[in-house]
C-alpha cells in the first residue's frame, strides 16, 4: 500500500470544499472508504444532503458528520471549543477505518483558536501510514505545511459576492 498523503487547500478564494468533494468523488470511484467531517458549518447544505445519503446508501464506506454551530465571532464560546474539540476527537476514532479523512473547515478552527495547530500536527503524525487526509479553510497555520505533501492556496482574483450576488444553492453551498 501507498503512503498515505497530506493535502490542504486554504487561501481567500472560493473552491476549497468543492475540491476537497471532487476528491471524495474520485476516491469513492475507486471504492476507497471516505470520512468527511465538518467543522464550524451547522448549515444543512447541498454537500450535507448528498454526503448523508452516500453514508445511508454505503454504510462502513461512507461517513459524514458536523460538529459546529454556524459563525464563530471574535470571541468564541465554550461550546465553539468544545465542538471543535470533539470534531478532532471523532477524526482520531475514525481514522484507522477509513481511506480517506477530510477534515472540512478545520484550518478555520485553528485559526480562530478553537483547536490548537498542535493537536492537528500530533493527529497527522499518529495517522496510520496508509491513510490520507485532506484539510481545509482558510488561514492554514504554517506550522501544518511542513507535514503536508500537497498544499493549494486558492486565490480570490473576483468573486460574486462582491457584486451583491448572494451565495446560491448548488454553486455556494
Ligand atoms: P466553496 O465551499 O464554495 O468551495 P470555500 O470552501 O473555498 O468555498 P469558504 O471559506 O469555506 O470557501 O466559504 C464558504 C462559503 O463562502 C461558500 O458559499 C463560498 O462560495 C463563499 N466564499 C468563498 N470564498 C469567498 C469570497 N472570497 N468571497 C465571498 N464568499 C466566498
Ligand atoms: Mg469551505
Amino acid at each position: 500500500m501507498d503512503r498515505g498523503l497530506v493535502l490542504i487547500n486554504t487561501g481567500p478564494g472560493k473552491g476549497k470544499t468543492t475540491a476537497a468533494l471532487g476528491v471524495v468523488a474520485r476516491a469513492l470511484g475507486h471504492d476507497l472508504k471516505v470520512a468527511f467531517i465538518q467543522f464550524i458549518k451547522s448549515q444543512d447544505t447541498g454537500e450535507s444532503r448528498f454526503l448523508e445519503e452516500m453514508a445511508t446508501l454505503k454504510p462502513g464506506q461512507v461517513y459524514y458528520s458536523r460538529r459546529g454551530q454556524g459563525f464563530v465571532g471574535r470571541n468564541p464560546s465554550q461550546t465553539d471549543r468544545e465542538l471543535a474539540l470533539e470534531g478532532l476527537e471523532l477524526a482520531i476514532t475514525l481514522v484507522d477505518k477509513y481511506d480517506l479523512l477530510v477534515l472540512d473547515e478545520v484550518n478555520v478552527a485553528m485559526s480562530l483558536g478553537l483547536l490548537e495547530p498542535s493537536a492537528v500536527a500530533e493527529f497527522i503524525k499518529n495517522r496510520p501510514g496508509t491513510v490520507n487526509l485532506l484539510l481545509t479553510g482558510r488561514g492554514c497555520p504554517d506550522s501544518l505545511i511542513p507535514l503536508a505533501d500537497t498544499v493549494t492556496e486558492m486565490l480570490d482574483v473576483k468573486h460574486a459576492f462582491r457584486a451583491g450576488i448572494p451565495a446560491r444553492k448548488g454553486l455556494d453551498y
